[in-house]
């Protein structure tokens, strides 16, 4: 039996066997998030099994058309009855994350419950909190990962229009509508079977990367004008955007995502920063191209993390410190042009 089986039916035991499972995705949820946890509600839906679902914070507005969003319970706009969810749970599901402080505020509650706690993830150095940790860093995403194990759980194809669509949007929007990440022969070999059951490619596509704002196209162009900082030097370019920006040009959740990839495409860029001004902390995102860690990068800097050329993390300083820090460490760590891959 391989570990993915073993590790599948276990789950499968614990999704028939439990009467509260509360499905939960990390803080700030992107389509991955959202999509995997998506996928499960509505595969356990489908079999007449009752799960609720909670997102520490608010969504992305790119996100808000899939069907069942409205189901998520939103722990920052009702901390009560969220509260409540956590401590009736007997099962806890989490999707998309290695480690536990990105539950957010829910956090010390999650860790508190008496409840048989199961991660479902593709990230890189996972903590291990949980009862069950099912973590495949080769999977595009944990969209991919949750289709493969409901697959198996199922015992036979499993496919509906709302679960299609989650497991979808958790691959396009983990890959960059395959432009990056760890999307394989497995990942459109799923999607073949997704194109043949009528999946709407052009619609989804639509409904995620061309529902913005005309404020939002201009947030982009200021962030490439006035806000992308090139180091040559060091084969680097950062974006930062202050909270007057984003007032300025009315920004709403999900509008600076994928702005960190943009300076990616300069020629010899091969490591990207994106600052984001919040309330007292700066949101940070990290990109690279070849075998320049981010994941580590992120980690040993800024208590972040995720993948090989993706992560990100949160920083309690101003904006102004935190580039400074960036540059500071990024002069003591970072291989110059000389050492660097070609
Ligand atoms: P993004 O830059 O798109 O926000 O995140 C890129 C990747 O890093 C994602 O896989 C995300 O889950 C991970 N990530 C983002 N912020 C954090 C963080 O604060 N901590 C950790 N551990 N991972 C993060
Ligand atoms: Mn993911």
């Amino acid at each position: 039996m391989t570990e993915q089986a073993k590790y599948t039916k276990e789950l499968s035991k614990l999704l028939f066997h439990s009467s509260n499972i509360l499905c939960i995705c990390h803080i700030n949820p992107d389509g991955d998030a959202i999509g995997s946890l998506l996928a499960l509600y509505h595969y356990l839906e489908s079999k007449g099994i009752r799960a609720e679902m909670l997102s520490p914070n608010n969504l992305q507005e790119f996100l808000k058309w899939m069907d069942g969003v409205e189901k998520i319970n939103i722990y920052t706009n009702d901390r009560k009855k969220c509260r409540k969810l956590i401590q009736d749970a007997d099962l806890i599901v989490m999707f998309d994350f290695n480690h536990s402080d990105r539950l957010g505020e829910a956090e010390k509650y999650v860790l508190d419950s008496k409840a048989i706690k199961v991660i479902i993830d593709h990230h890189l150095d996972s903590q291990n909190f949980t009862d069950l940790l099912i973590s495949d860093i080769t999977k595009s995403s944990t969209s991919e990962l949750i289709y493969e194990i409901i697959q198996e759980v199922n015992g036979e194809k499993f496919l509906t229009k709302p679960f299609a669509e989650a497991v979808y949007v958790g691959i396009i929007t983990d890959t960059g509508n395959f432009e990056h990440g760890a999307y394989s022969g497995n990942t459109f070999r799923i999607l073949a079977g997704m194109f043949d059951f009528g999946i709407e490619r052009d619609r989804i596509f639509n409904l995620v990367y061309n529902n913005f704002s005309s404020d939002r196209l201009r947030l982009r162009g200021l962030a490439l004008d006035r806000r992308m900082v090139v180091l040559s030097e060091y084969n680097t370019a950062y974006i930062y955007l202050t909270k007057a920006d984003l007032a300025q040009y009315n920004y709403k959740k999900g509008d600076t995502e994928g702005f960190v990839n943009m300076p990616l495409s300069i020629k010899g860029i091969v490591f990207t920063a994106l600052f984001v001004e919040k309330e007292g902390f700066v949101k940070l995102s990290f990109r690279s191209k070849g075998s320049f860690s981010v994941n580590d990068f992120a980690k040993t800097h800024f208590k972040g993390g995720g993948h090989l050329n993706a992560a990100g993390g949160d920083h309690y300083d101003t904006l102004e410190n935190t580039i400074e820090f960036f540059r500071k460490v990024l002069s003591t760590d970072f291989p110059k042009k000389s050492e660097l891959d070609k």
